[in-house]
């Protein structure tokens, strides 16, 4: 069995978040932090603890991360303007928390993103 993560608890509703979109593949919820007006937080609701785990078998939930980006993104009002999805991967990238998750950042002009 895949490891626990804090965000597979926030997935089963063990950790309160603020959830704005789920199915059986897939949940969304707002960053505890965020870094912009609209920040979400779209994960596979099983856990892949990073990009470098991913496999064949996952395609199904990640390409409906995408979706659920793109369907949240206008709902939330970014679309038109713009928004940035980002997905860390280890540490030179900052990643926290070892479960797959997209970042889907937007409401404000978000600068340069490579640094
Ligand atoms: P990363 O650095 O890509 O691993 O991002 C992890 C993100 O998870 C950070 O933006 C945190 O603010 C966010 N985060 C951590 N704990 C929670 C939580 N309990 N609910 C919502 N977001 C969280």
């Amino acid at each position: 069995m895949a490891e626990e993560t804090l965000f597979s608890k926030i997935v089963r509703r063990e950790i309160a978040a603020d959830i704005v979109y789920q199915d059986h593949l897939v949940t969304a919820f707002r960053d505890i932090a965020p870094q912009a007006p609209t920040h979400l937080l779209i994960v596979p609701n099983h856990v892949i603890p990073t990009v470098n785990d991913v496999k064949a078998s996952d395609e199904a939930a990640l390409g409906r991360m995408f979706t659920v980006a793109a369907k949240l993104a206008a709902e939330m009002g970014v679309a038109e303007d713009g928004f940035r999805l980002i997905v860390n991967t280890n540490k030179h990238a900052g990643q926290e928390v070892f479960h797959v998750h997209m970042h889907l950042l937007g409401g404000k002009a978000l600068g340069p993103m490579l640094s």
